[in-house]
């Protein structure tokens, strides 16, 4: 019965997909229609344990800074209440912005993955105060995300927000692009992968993962600039760096921004700390390359991407990291160790303790095993 329904659903929108892009090719066709089917069948399993969300967050928003009367109100299930906990409220993030140096606050988030819990919260957002109105590195996961950011930094200053950076292309950064866009139409600046990776309607991870009162109403936007040279954004006072990678690093195309007289620098995914860093998509040799670059500036503030701590020993951790990950790699090609084994033989049991270490370490050996061997065969 089931194989009947998924085989009905794949010959429906392998139709709907033919007809409606004749251009794309058969593996894209295919690779849509797939996504579609994983969507219905996630849909049918997660549809119970939206129910226990939905409960949970009806308890936790009643527990807290309410005084009897309204527990007693909502309770009883007034009208009123009724509608503030529905889960048709958006989802509240519960931003508090830190400020890290003078005129510069960020919204550090959690140490995790993305979670229906966390909301995508689990990436590090921040607001630089000019005379002339906001420069913002990097957006957050959704456009509720961004907007309940804007208002918490609205209360500090009331000022537009002029700049925005984007820091690299995965999607936990940069899906609050469109808040900021409709709001102010605020220049967007990013990598361009953003650009030609994705258009509005695509459904990418936050859009699976985020309660729906979290990504509802997030749009996918293009961005106005896309820099392939560093170049120097002067306004209300301040200048910040914009600097691309010129090779691959976290991604393809990361962007930092420097800050020279306030000695700021906001290091996107080059720089982790607390948690391991995810390499899918990037480079050893290439992160070592930019690590080396952000060392040489002169900074006292460093925010990285994922991680809490923006002081001089805010780089550590990422430096040792791939440093560890490249001298053990090359002994084990070094010692013949071939891709079946060389996640059980290279471990750095030095970050065992770090968040997300059982998650992504292996996989990283994994893929600096397959950069470093091509290397060693060059
Ligand atoms: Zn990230």
């Amino acid at each position: 019965m089931k194989k009947t329904v998924l085989i009905s659903i794949v010959t429906a929108s392998l139709l709907t997909v033919v007809s409606a892009n004749e251009e794309k090719s058969v593996p894209q066709i295919l690779n849509s229609t797939l996504k579609k089917v994983e969507a219905v069948a996630k849909n049918t399993s997660t549809k119970a344990s939206k129910e226990s969300v939905k409960i949970d967050t009806k308890v936790s928003s009643i527990g807290e800074d309410k005084s009897v009367g309204d527990i007693i109100k909502a309770s009883l299930g007034s009208s009123k209440s009724v509608d503030k906990n529905s889960s048709n409220a958006p989802f509240d993030y519960k931003l508090k912005p830190k400020k890290v140096a003078d005129n510069v606050w960020c919204f550090f988030g959690a140490l995790d993955k993305p979670t229906k819990e966390n909301a995508g919260n689990m990436a590090n957002n921040c607001y630089v105060k000019t005379n002339d109105g906001y420069f913002v590195m990097d957006t957050g996961p959704s456009y509720q995300f961004a907007k309940q950011a804007y208002s918490a930094m609205k209360k500090i200053a009331n000022l537009p927000v002029k700049y925005v950076v984007n820091s690299h292309n995965h999607d936990d950064h940069w899906l609050g692009n469109d808040f900021y866009k409709k709001e102010f139409n605020a220049t967007l600046i990013g990598p361009e992968t953003i650009n030609t990776n994705y258009k509005e309607g695509d459904k990418t991870r936050m859009y699976n993962v985020l309660p729906k009162n979290a990504i509802e109403g997030t749009h996918i936007i293009k961005l106005d600039k896309t820099p392939k040279k560093p170049f120097t954004i002067s306004f209300g006072g301040k200048e910040f760096k914009i600097i691309p990678m010129a090779v691959k690093a976290h991604t393809i195309d990361d962007i930092f921004v420097y800050m020279p007289k306030e000695k700021v620098l906001f290091a996107g995914d080059l720089v982790m700390n607390g948690r391991i860093t995810s390499n899918r998509d990037g480079s050893v040799m290439g992160q070592i390359k930019a690590i080396d670059m952000i060392d040489k500036l002169d900074w006292k503030v460093l925010v990285p991407g994922h991680g809490l701590i923006t002081g001089k020993n805010a780089v550590d951790e990422a430096r040792l990291y791939f440093k560890l990950l490249k001298e053990r790699i090359l002994k084990a090609l070094d010692n013949d160790v071939d891709s079946t084994e060389i996640t059980e033989k290279v471990t750095l049991p030095e970050f065992k303790d770090k968040a997300m270490y059982d998650i992504l370490n292996a996989q990283n050996v994994g893929y600096a095993f397959d950069e470093l061997e091509m290397l060693d065969d060059e």
